[in-house]
């Protein structure tokens, strides 16, 4: 069984920071993984599954065990004249399978082209962008459950999506391993171009003309020109949530910041952290290798030698002055190790 000790993770994060875990695995079958569980079974040490590690921040070595998850596959499921149910085994990575879900005319996943990571992670924070999230084009899920090895089926309702959240990240953290998801598409372009930005990078072009192909090529055009490449710059996206507060407190800030931008979702007002960053002074920030991204405050960037705990106390002072000067608590997005 191919377990290997204190392996480096500097390959296996986006912000590219080195720890070292205690033990790893990469499993490419399901086998092989329930293989791992068992060898794992009775040892008192932690477990985490990782993909690409796009949404990790290793703060320290991990004491335990690392499952690397690799199972490929992408199936259909069912198909009709105007819709197919696609199987994608949770170790495909997204940008790729949304390229090829787009070259075999199933549609519905355009917008959400180019966000990093695997399709086995996709659930976990209900990845989102420009628009959609996983939950509105998610079938179901198959997870096998670490504590009895036996596999689950959790359908869309059952997965209990939020904004960048779902059970998997909540009250299931950590019980779950997704070994595959199937995705309701289309096939019949199904076109999502309410987003502001895709809208503003679209106007030329007459409506007939927009196929989910260049919305694909929009979308990765727009997000390349704002978000720094992890291989160039260690980062792992957005690192803090978007708040929501009251609307009261909302009405109470706009008085006192007129252009304090904020989207209204029933009784509250989603706010976004890269607007409170930059006006808590930072955006472009650099401290030796830690910083905010030049173009984007809600982007903490490794400029090459950082190391996690840097990046975490970092973090941490960004959150106390904008609680200082806003009175609001920002938390992470990313999952602190
Ligand atoms: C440049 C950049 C841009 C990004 N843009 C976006 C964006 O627009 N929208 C967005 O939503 N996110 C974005 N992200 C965040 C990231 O891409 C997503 O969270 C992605 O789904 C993480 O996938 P991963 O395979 O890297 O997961 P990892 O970072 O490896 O893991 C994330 C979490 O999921 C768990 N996990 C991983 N695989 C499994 C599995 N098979 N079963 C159970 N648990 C598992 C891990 O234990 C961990 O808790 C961005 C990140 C970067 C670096």
């Amino acid at each position: 069984m191919p377990i290997q000790a204190n392996v480096d993770l500097h390959h296996f994060n986006t912000f590219h920071v080195s720890a070292r875990s205690r033990w790893f695995a990469e499993v490419a079958t399901v086998e092989a993984l329930r293989e791992v569980l068992a060898w794992h079974k009775g040892k008192d040490i932690p477990l985490m599954l990782l993909g690409q590690g796009s949404n990790i921040l290793f703060r320290e070595n991990y004491p335990g065990l690392i499952i690397e998850l690799a199972i490929k596959g992408i199936t259909v499921q069912q198909s009709t004249e105007s819709s197919v149910l696609v199987q994608a085994m949770g170790g495909e990575i997204w940008h790729p399978f949304v390229t090829h879900c787009l070259k075999q005319g199933w549609y519905g996943l355009e917008n959400l082209s180019l966000i990093p990571g695997t399709v086995g992670a996709a659930p976990v924070q209900n990845i989102g962008a420009y628009g959609v999230e996983l939950k509105d084009l998610l079938h179901e899920v198959q997870a096998l459950e670490i504590a009895s090895g036996n596999m689950k089926t959790f359908t869309n309702d059952d997965c209990g999506f939020s904004y960048r959240s779902s059970v998997f990240k909540e009250d299931l953290r950590e019980q779950y391993i997704i070994t595959d998801v199937t995705f309701s598409l289309s096939s019949k372009p199904r076109l999502n171009l309410e987003y502001p930005a895709l809208q503003q990078a679209l106007s030329d072009v007459p409506r007939e003309s927009i196929t989910p192909q260049l919305v694909s090529d929009k979308v990765c055009e727009i997000r390349r020109s704002k978000l720094p490449d992890p291989d160039m710059l260690g980062n792992a996206g957005s690192f803090f949530w978007n708040p929501r507060i009251g609307q009261d407190r909302f009405a109470e800030l706009k008085a006192l910041y007129p252009d304090l931008p904020g989207y209204a979702e029933g009784n509250s007002v989603k706010i976004p952290a890269a607007w409170l960053i930059e006006k808590a002074g930072w955006k472009g920030y650099r401290d030796g290798d830690v910083g905010v991204h030049e173009r984007h405050a809600l982007v903490l960037v490794n400029h090459g030698g950082a190391t996690g705990a840097e990046l975490v106390a970092l973090s941490e002072r960004i959150q106390a002055s904008v609680a200082e000067k806003f009175g609001i608590q920002l938390w992470p997005e990313v999952r602190i190790v």
